[in-house]
């Protein structure tokens, strides 16, 4: 195993699309690093380029204090895992599983031990003697990360391994990624669109948007404090509001508007705010802070609306309302609290939950709330 370093790599294809903005990442030996983002955003790429399936236009791939960039991709002692299995049909699960072995010439007894190892820690051992056709769609995918253990590669890389296995094997299926990657003290860089998926795998998530980097961070920070608007809408289920602000100077202190309604500037963001006056920032508000109902003392923001659409998910309800300003907020509310489609509402939010946003969408200041959460 080994630590996985990328230098200022960068990847412009020839008719000109800029699939990665120079980028700078470190996933440490026996790290888990996700690649978050939307279709699109260059994960994809980053991996190939990693394992050398495309030509990097600048930058450095290290892999344990070796650079490999220049190197063919079977000379990088990287295994990739992808989407679509890709299994030989016409091959046993025992040799799907041995074939990378038997390619690098390894010797029959050395491959029939890792080959058992492997079957092993994935729990597939009773079915090494089965076709692809007669394994279920996780069982298959089980099968496919065996091809990648068995060669004891020095990182992984994982594109959406999951996205063709339905909801619950999803869940389980990622659960045994998270346990594997215990047991085998593997460097692993996974590529994935779907935030509870990064959020639930990572120690480390790099949010990529249009071939950028956004925020390089652990869950909890990127939740806490996402370093801009992007991060902050793609993070979180729904993710958070981001409303246009106007703020101006008032005579005790910064004023400011978001969606037809008033907002308290808090004590802690005064400052700030107060050297943005004038400019168009953006109020950010998480789903999960905003309440329904006649606003407390304590409420700093009531933007008031018509109920637009309902979710009820079971222990919770996320409702959809269209304020008079014509911005859309989402509130995860308790189920028991009864709110029909079309219905007026007025939602609050407490002080220590407003974000706010400069122009540039750049973090200006987190929420109070936020405050205890590691940077
Ligand atoms: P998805 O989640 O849909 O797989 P992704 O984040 O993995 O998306 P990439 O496949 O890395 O995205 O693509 C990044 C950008 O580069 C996209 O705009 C894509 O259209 C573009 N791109 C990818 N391959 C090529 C190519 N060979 N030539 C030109 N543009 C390409």
């Amino acid at each position: 195993m080994a630590e996985l370093r990328l230098v200022g790599l960068a990847k412009r294809f020839p008719d000109g699309t800029e699939a990665l903005a120079p980028l700078d990442l470190e996933v440490p030996d026996g790290g888990f690093c996700v690649l978050l983002g939307p279709s699109g955003c260059g994960k994809t790429t980053l991996l190939r380029l990693v394992a050398g399936l495309e030509t990097p236009t600048a930058g450095e791939v290290w892999i344990g204090g070796r650079r490999v960039d220049s190197l063919p991709p079977q000379a990088r002692d990287v295994a990739m895992v992808f989407q679509d299995y890709a299994l030989y049909p016409h091959m046993r699960v025992h040799d799907n599983l041995a074939f990378p072995l038997r390619m690098r010439g390894v010797p029959r007894a050395e491959r029939e031990r890792r080959v058992r190892e492997v079957a092993r820690l994935l729990g597939i051992e009773p079915l090494l003697g089965r076709l692809p056709r007669e394994l279920s769609g996780g069982q298959r995918q089980r099968v496919a990360m065996g091809r990648a253990l068995v060669r004891e590669p020095a990182v992984f890389l994982m594109d959406e391994p999951l996205s063709n296995l339905d909801a619950r094997l999803r869940v389980e299926v990622r659960a045994e990624i998270a346990a594997l990657h215990r047991r085998t003290g593997g460097t692993f860089l996974y590529v994935t669109h779907d935030q509870v998926e990064a959020m639930t795998l990572g120690e480390r998530v790099a949010v990529l948007e249009r071939g950028r980097l956004q925020q390089l961070a652990d869950p909890d920070t990127l939740y806490a404090r996402p370093a801009t608007v992007f991060v902050a809408g793609f993070v979180g289920s729904p993710g958070m509001n981001l409303v246009p602000a106007r703020v101006r100077a008032g005579a005790a202190g910064p004023e400011a508007e978001a969606a037809g309604a008033p907002v308290r500037v808090p004590e802690g963001q005064r400052a700030v705010l107060a050297a943005h006056a004038g400019a168009a920032l953006t109020l950010g508000v998480r789903p999960e802070a905003l309440r329904a109902g006649q606003p407390p003392a304590e409420a700093a923001w009531c933007p008031r609306g018509r109920c637009e659409a309902v979710e009820r998910l079971g222990h919770e309800q996320v409702v959809w309302v269209r304020t008079g300003a014509d911005v859309r907020l989402a509130a995860r509310l308790p189920a028991r609290e009864r709110i029909g489609a079309g219905a007026p509402l007025v939602l609050w939010a407490p002080a220590s939950a407003l974000y706010w946003f400069g122009p540039d969408g750049r973090l200006l200041a987190p929420a109070a709330d936020a405050a205890g959460a590691p940077r």
